[in-house]
């Protein structure tokens, strides 16, 4: 068998290179939550992490990885959002120049975040344009090094330190649940999750619409479907990353959809009981959690909330639908 992109040394690693500067984010509890699921919930807050999602987690382990002369050029990435933000951050905290390029119809409270780290954008038409040749072409020309936001394991490596966190924090968990979008959060969880607790069941929660990491883990294959129609906006990608793929294929239990009725829910949820803003994407794997697919009663259940980036206009209508 061909050895995996990325092993539990890397995230511990990982967590050495980044743990000065990235949150180590709060753990919350719900005794409603406890109640709904017979089980014993444990949420894992990355909503508060610097650039508000996990994925500074990834962006900044892979920037500290920079020779002296990729720093001076600097970075290039492709996002809808979060990693734009997480990579423009990073490169801000280490004086590096940052080029995102963006869909044109990503959330403003993203776009405008992303400028205000300081990092130069560059829109695109997201149903026409293929971000990934934009962002090749950016990199040979300025000598910008590509980060992509998946499938490249320092990314995935760093995506894991939110899971070592959690059990460190919380000892043994019979079940995680996390949220999928391109696979390095899933990837990176489900190394550092199996590593120190093999009897952890791991799953990935991906919105219906776009229930390809599924129809991959089913069939063996990377599935390639087009740009889902979904409310979860940082789970819109087409396809897993290949590194991604590989951990998964090998370590992941099994892959959940869910419907985005289910996400308004777990949206609500979370304001109106536990106070929390949680963006539509961040809302995966509690609506896994109260989906009722999966029987958690008397389990110990690690639910990661992904981030807390979301309009405040859009989350206004989508708590009162
Ligand atoms: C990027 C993102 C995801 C999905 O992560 P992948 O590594 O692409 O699978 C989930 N939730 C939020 C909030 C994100 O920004």
């Amino acid at each position: 068998m061909s050895q995996l992109p990325i092993s539990f040394e890397d995230i511990a690693a990982a967590h050495g290179r980044i743990s000065a500067v990235a949150q180590r984010t709060p753990v919350l509890t719900s005794r409603m939550a406890n109640v709904l699921t017979g089980a014993q919930v444990f949420f894992k807050c990355e909503n508060f992490q610097r650039s508000g999602s996990f994925k500074f987690r990834g962006a900044y382990n892979a920037l500290l990885q920079f020779n002296a002369e990729q720093r001076q050029r600097g970075v290039v990435t492709f996002s809808s959002g979060n990693h734009a933000q997480g990579i423009a951050l990073s490169a801000s905290l280490l004086n590096m120049p940052a080029v995102v390029v963006m869909p044109s119809d990503a959330p403003a409270v993203k776009i405008s975040a992303t400028r205000a780290y300081g990092a130069e954008v560059i829109l695109y038409d997201r149903y026409k344009e293929d971000r990934a040749a934009i962002g090749r072409q950016l990199s040979e020309e300025r000598g910008l090094t590509f980060i992509p936001p998946f499938d490249h394991p320092h990314i995935m490596a760093g995506q894991g330190t939110l899971a070592k966190e959690l059990i460190e924090e919380v000892g043994s968990l019979d079940v995680l649940l996390v949220p999928l979008g391109g696979g390095g959060l899933l990837s990176g969880c489900v190394t550092a999750a199996k590593a120190m607790q093999p009897n952890c069941r791991v799953y990935g929660v991906e919105p219906q619409a776009g229930n390809d990491g599924q129809q991959s883990l089913r069939s063996g294959e990377i599935v390639h479907i087009s740009t889902p129609d979904t409310i979860a906006d940082g789970a819109q990608s087409q396809y897993l990353g290949v590194q991604p793929f590989a951990v998964i294929k090998d370590k992941v239990d099994d892959i959940l959809a869910v419907e985005d009725a289910q996400l308004i829910e777990a949206m609500k949820f979370y304001a109106n009981r536990m106070k929390l803003v949680v963006e539509p994407t961040g809302c995966l794997s509690a609506a896994a959690l109260f989906g009722g697919q999966l029987n958690l009663q008397g389990k110990k259940v690690g639910v990661v909330i992904s981030g807390g980036n979301v309009d405040l206009a859009r989350f206004a209508s989508l708590i009162s639908m």
